[in-house]
């Protein structure tokens, strides 16, 4: 988890915006995500990829 980088811009900052596929396991930042999500949501979530 702590070297989980945002699939989208690529950066490991922001961790705490970050959420994770339960697919893959690859990271997106809320904010990177099109749409953008407002807050993490809860349960699973998988990617666009997925
Ligand atoms: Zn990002
Ligand atoms: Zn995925």
């Amino acid at each position: 988890w702590d070297d989980v980088a945002c699939n989208v811009c690529g950066r490991q900052d922001g961790e705490e915006r970050m959420i994770l596929c339960d697919e893959c396991d690859c990271g997106f930042h809320l904010e990177c995500l099109r749409p953008k999500l407002a807050e993490i949501p809860r349960g699973r979530w998988v990617c666009w990829g997925c």
